[in-house]
């Protein structure tokens, strides 16, 4: 089931090549809670009720075709944007042989350089497009596989770590280099692309094994398979939940693979992930 969020706040289906709009299951819904929220994503953390009227409303729903649509972040209010630093061992290696990159350190994998946390208000769909800022830096493209945690959790297990995922996405870790703290430097506005839309877990068989490819004005640029992480998927949550309680609707970057490199205004990236979806986001002018 590959769910979206569209246009002005509408809730779509993703049916092919088209998107029906089904956002009156919201309405009926009637449950949205209102101030003080409560932590956590609503339409995540209800997902799971919510597919069969979903479904249901799909069958006499206005479709509109997918490439006419604006794809927003299908997760509205994550508590959190989590993020694993070097993930893959050939990008470590590129990272270290980089003085660009780098900045005169030498790059730890994860299991010395753990987690990082990007803005939430960095978090921006794929038709949104990400935008620029501080001329003085290089900034470059990450393509990543991204996790939605679908229900509250602390200390998770390994073995139990997928049933807290409610959906995969494609993400774009945007960065710019520079000598500080990672979490400023991926946390400018638009710099977490997430979409275009959620991608249900019955719809993937393995997400540690998973080809992924990014391409900048077509020409191939990452090409990796998620069984090259580091930490695969189950212990990236594990892990997380071991410092973080995990909430609906926090999302989980997995890492990187080799080949990142500068993005320019006008650019055209365009990210694959098999059986997640692909996304087409724009570095605006
Ligand atoms: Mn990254």
């Amino acid at each position: 089931m590959r769910i979206c969020r569209f246009n002005d706040d509408s809730l779509g289906l993703v049916l092919g090549d088209t998107v029906a709009d089904v956002s009156s299951v919201l309405a009926g819904a009637g449950t949205v809670p209102a101030w003080p929220m409560p932590a956590g994503d609503w339409l995540i953390k209800n997902l799971e009720s919510l597919k069969a009227p979903v479904r249901e409303a799909a069958k006499s729903a206005r479709r509109f075709p997918v490439d006419e649509v604006i794809f927003r972040s299908p997760v509205a209010n994550p508590t959190k944007i989590i993020a694993a630093p070097v993930n893959y061992l050939a990008h470590q290696s590129e990272v270290n042989a980089d003085k660009a990159v780098n900045f005169g350190t030498q790059v730890k994998t994860i299991e010395s350089a753990g987690l990082f946390l990007k803005a939430n208000s960095s978090l921006v769909g794929a038709s949104e497009g990400v935008r620029l800022r501080r001329d003085d830096r290089r900034h470059d493209h990450e393509g990543e596989l991204v996790v939605i945690i679908g229900k509250r959790g602390r200390d998770i297990a390994e073995a139990d770590a997928l049933d807290h995922v409610a959906a995969y996405a494609v993400g774009l870790d945007m960065t710019a280099r520079g000598p500080e703290e990672r979490s400023l430097r991926k946390s400018l506005d638009t710099y977490s692309v997430v979409g275009p839309w959620l991608t249900t877990p019955d719809e993937v068989a393995d997400p540690d094994d998973l080809d992924l490819t990014l391409c900048v004005n077509g020409e191939v640029r990452q090409r990796t398979n998620t069984s090259r992480m580091i930490f695969g998927t189950r212990r990236l949550i594990a892990y997380a939940s071991s410092f973080y309680t995990l909430y609906p609707g926090d999302i989980l970057f997995t890492g990187t693979p080799d080949g990142v490199a500068r993005v320019n205004p006008g650019d055209e990236m365009f990210v694959k992930i098999e059986s997640v979806g692909a996304m087409t986001v724009k570095v605006l002018p």
